[in-house]
C-alpha cells in the first residue's frame, strides 16, 4: 500500500510519512494509490467485531506493517478507552427506517474526537519512533480545534497551535479550546472567518521552508489518517442494522462542511461497503449542494448559521473526490484545481454529473428548517439533536425519507445551546461542559493574514 498525491508530484509514500506530511508537498491531498476491496465474505467476518477490533482490521490494510500489530492495537485501545460509551459509536433506532449514529461520546462531545484522539496518540508514537519534535498547526470552525487540543494536551514532544475565527465559534467550543492550561497549547483567535483561517494554514503548509523548519504537522481533514479513522464507523454502523435492512442497502446522511466525513463514507463505499446513497447535508453555505445538484463548484457569500462547524465555502477535501471523478488522473486533477484558482469555479460535464448523482444526493437546510427539525425530533422521538445533526435528518427527509438511512449525530446538543435555545427547548448540560464556565481562558487575538500568524508561531515554537 502506497500513498500518492492527487496532483501527482509527490513520490509514493508509506503510511507514517503520509500521516506526517499532511498536505501533499505539491499542494495536493494524499490518497491511497489503490483502494483495498473488501469481499462479501470479509464483511461477514467483520460484522461482530468490537469497534477497536474493526478499526484494527481496517487500518491493517493501509499501514504496510509499519506499525507492529501490538502497537497498533494499543494505540487504538488507548484512543477510545476514555469515550463515554463503551461502544464508541452507538447506533440508535429512531423509527423503522431511520437510525442515528451517535458520534459525540468523546472528550469534546463532537465527532472530531473519533479521529483526533487516535491521531494525538499516533503523533506521540511517531515523535518517539522518529525522535522528532511535532508542531501541529490547524484551523477550526470550532470542533476540530477542541478535539485536536484534547488529543495532544500535555503530551511530550508535541506543541499545538489552533486558529479559530474570532467571535464565530459557539461559547462552549471557545471554552473547550481556551480553558486548556497546558503550555504546549496556543490558541489564536483570527479576525476573519473560517475560510480565512484555513487559507492561512494552507499558505503556511505550502511554504515548504517554513513547514520543514518548524516541523509543521496537520490535524485538519487534509490528513488522510483522519479520513481513514472516520471510515471505521461507517462499517461499524452498517453492521448494527438488522440483516433484512442491510440486504436492501443502506444510505447515510452526513452533515457536511469540509467534505471530510462524507469523503470517509465515499472511501468506505469504494472499499465495498454496500452504501446506497451518501446524502450530503449542508446549511445555507451550500457550495457542495450546488455542486451535486447543478454540477457547478463555485463559492458564494459566506453566511453565519446555527450550525457553525459547517460554515465553510471552500471544502478542502473536495479535491480528493475530484481526483476520482477525473478517473484517478492526477494531471487532470491538477489542471482543474489550477482552473478553479484562476476562474473561481469549476463546471462539470453531463457524464460527470451523472456520476456525481450516482454517488451523492444533496440538500441544503436553512435555519428555520433546522430549528423545526430539532423541535420535531424532540416531539416525535423525545430525542434532542444538535443543529448539525438536524441538518442530516432534514436532508434525509427532503430526499424522500424512504431508504433505510443512518443519519450522523455529529455533535452533542450542549455544544450549541445558543441555537437550541431559540426553539424554546431547555437542556441541562453534562458536568464536563458545565465546569468549563468557571475556568480561566487563554487565547491571543490576531489580525487576519499569514504574516501575523507566522510571527506568533515563530515565538511559540522557539520557546523551551
Ligand atoms: C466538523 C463538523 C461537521 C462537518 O464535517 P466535515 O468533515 O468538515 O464535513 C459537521 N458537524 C459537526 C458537529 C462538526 O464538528
Amino acid at each position: 500500500m502506497n500513498f500518492i498525491s492527487t496532483r501527482g508530484q509527490v513520490g509514493s509514500s508509506g503510511f507514517i510519512d503520509t500521516f506526517l506530511m499532511g498536505l501533499g508537498n505539491d499542494g495536493g491531498l494524499m490518497i491511497p494509490e489503490t483502494i483495498p476491496e473488501i469481499s462479501g465474505q470479509t464483511l461477514e467476518e467483520w460484522k461482530d467485531l468490537s469497534y477497536p477490533e474493526l478499526m484494527f482490521a481496517i487500518f491493517s490494510l493501509y499501514t504496510n506493517g509499519e506499525i507492529p500489530d501490538e502497537d497498533l492495537k494499543q494505540l487504538i485501545r488507548e484512543s477510545y478507552a476514555g469515550f463515554r460509551s463503551p461502544e464508541v459509536a452507538p447506533v440508535i433506532r429512531l423509527d423503522e427506517s431511520l437510525y442515528l449514529l451517535e458520534l459525540f461520546h468523546g472528550p469534546t462531545f463532537a465527532f472530531k474526537d473519533v479521529a483526533l484522539q487516535f491521531m494525538g496518540n499516533l503523533y506521540a508514537y511517531a515523535a518517539q519512533k522518529k525522535n522528532q519534535v511535532i508542531h501541529i498547526l490547524g484551523a477550526t470552525s470550532g470542533d476540530t480545534g477542541a478535539a485536536a487540543i484534547s488529543g495532544v494536551r500535555s503530551k511530550d514532544g508535541i506543541r499545538i497551535c489552533i486558529l479559530h475565527p474570532h467571535g464565530k465559534v459557539s461559547r462552549v467550543q471557545e471554552l473547550q479550546m481556551t480553558t486548556v492550561q497546558d503550555d504546549n497549547v496556543l490558541n489564536l483567535s483570527v479576525r476573519g472567518n473560517f475560510d480565512d483561517c484555513q487559507q492561512i494554514i494552507k499558505e503556511l503548509f505550502a511554504d515548504i521552508g517554513f513547514k520543514a523548519k518548524y516541523h509543521l504537522r496537520a490535524v485538519n481533514s487534509i490528513n488522510f489518517v483522519r479520513i481513514l479513522a472516520q471510515t471505521v464507523y461507517y462499517f461499524y454502523a452498517y453492521f448494527r442494522l438488522p440483516e433484512r435492512q442491510r440486504e436492501q442497502g443502506v444510505s447515510f446522511s452526513v452533515p457536511t462542511g469540509n467534505f471530510g466525513n462524507i469523503f470517509s463514507g465515499y472511501l468506505a463505499k469504494r472499499m465495498g461497503l454496500p452504501i446506497r446513497k451518501l446524502i450530503l447535508a449542508t446549511n445555507e453555505n451550500n457550495i457542495l449542494e450546488r455542486f451535486v445538484r447543478e454540477g457547478v463548484y463555485q463559492p458564494d457569500q459566506f453566511r453565519m448559521t446555527y450550525s457553525p462547524s459547517m460554515d465553510i465555502q471552500i471544502a478542502s477535501n473536495f479535491e480528493r473526490y475530484l481526483y476520482f471523478l477525473c478517473g484517478s488522473d492526477p494531471l487532470e486533477t491538477a489542471r482543474r484545481m489550477e482552473r478553479f484558482r484562476a476562474e473561481g469555479r469549476l463546471v462539470f460535464s453531463e457524464g460527470e454529473r451523472e456520476q456525481i448523482g450516482r454517488d451523492f444526493a444533496a440538500y441544503s437546510v436553512n435555519g428555520e428548517r433546522c430549528l423545526r427539525t430539532i423541535q420535531a425530533c424532540k416531539d416525535r422521538y423525545d430525542y434532542l439533536i444538535d443543529p448539525h445533526s438536524a441538518c442530516g435528518i432534514a436532508a434525509y427527509e427532503a430526499c424522500g425519507g424512504e431508504d433505510v438511512c443512518i443519519s450522523m449525530a455529529t455533535a452533542h446538543p450542549s455544544k450549541f445551546d445558543e441555537a437550541i435555545g431559540l426553539t424554546g427547548i431547555r437542556q441541562t448540560f453534562p458536568d464536563e461542559i458545565r465546569q468549563l464556565f468557571d475556568k480561566p481562558q487563554r487565547q491571543t487575538v490576531v489580525e487576519n493574514g499569514k504574516q501575523a500568524v507566522a510571527e506568533q508561531l515563530e515565538r511559540f515554537f522557539r520557546i523551551g
